[in-house]
């Protein structure tokens, strides 16, 4: 594979002194790494000051949510357009926003293209709730979710965009990761092979192959070599366990040594 993606998603933590204490110390503790991209997606509030504070040989940053429309009277609201300059990704239908935001399949897909648009890679997180995996409905949902959430792209668009498979009954509460119920490998492999066997139907097969698609569900350092040898899986989006620095720097040393063949030499 080439580089594997991991993405830390901080949500509504850490307020701007608290962020670039964890920013110092990631910064401190994980090296340059040709073989990992990492991104840090923090609130929308601290992506300024963590730009210009970010060692962008290490580092990406990411937003976890913009609004559709590039400008005009949508109080509370920040675009696209204006996140341009500052991220290289911005999350998209994260479950929390299809949730506790009503953000629905219409809503996921305009923001898919306006990321587009505005030349920011969206990561669209796709994944069926606990009910709908016990009704044997997962994979409708993520057809659903895949048909909408990329219906305005073209082929080599998707090919560039990162799809997130969160199943949302393995997503953390961000205090209890360690031991929540974190997906099965064979569960990831059937969903990844879904999703790419989707997009090489609807679109073609060289965007299938190079779509990135990342696991995200409590994903904590002890689980990285083994979705990483589920085919198809190119990295990880983590919750609750990026704001640890301790616990996301061995998430990416992990990731670095499965690159190297388990060896332990931390090459730049
Ligand atoms: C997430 O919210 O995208 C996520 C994967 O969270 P966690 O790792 O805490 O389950």
């Amino acid at each position: 594979m080439g580089k594997i993606l991991v993405v830390g998603n901080w949500k509504m933590h850490l307020n701007a002194s608290q962020a670039s204490l964890l920013l110092h110390r990631l910064q401190e503790r994980i090296p340059i790494y040709k073989d990992v991209e990492v991104v840090l997606s923090p609130s929308m509030l601290t992506l300024q000051p963590l730009s210009v504070q970010l060692d962008r040989r290490k580092f990406r940053l990411a937003a976890q949510n913009a609004y559709f429309v590039d400008e005009g009277a949508f109080t509370g609201e920040v675009s696209f357009t204006m996140l341009r300059e500052l991220v290289h990704y911005v999350i998209v239908g994260h479950s929390e926003r299809r949730r506790y935001f009503h953000e629905d399949l219409d809503m996921v897909k305009q923001k898919v293209a306006a990321s587009v648009r505005n030349d920011i890679t969206p990561i669209l997180c796709v994944g069926e709730t606990k009910t709908e995996r016990d009704d044997g409905e997962t994979k409708q949902v993520l057809h659903d979710q895949l048909l909408s959430g990329l219906s305005n792209l073209t082929p080599a668009e998707v090919g560039n965009i990162v799809v997130a498979y969160e199943p949302v009954w393995a997503i953390s509460d961000g205090t209890n990761f360690a031991d929540h119920f974190i997906a099965k490998p064979q569960q990831v492999a059937e969903a990844v092979d879904y999703i790419r066997r989707y997009i090489k139907d609807v679109f073609n097969d060289k965007a299938s192959r190079e779509v990135r698609i990342l696991y995200g569900g409590s994903a904590v350092p002890d689980i990285v070599q083994g979705f990483l040898d589920v085919p198809g899986v190119d990295g990880f989006l983590v919750g609750g366990a990026s704001l640890n620095y301790h616990t996301f720097s061995s998430i990416i040393q992990a990731c670095h040594r499965w690159q190297r063949g388990g060896k332990e030499d931390a090459d730049a």
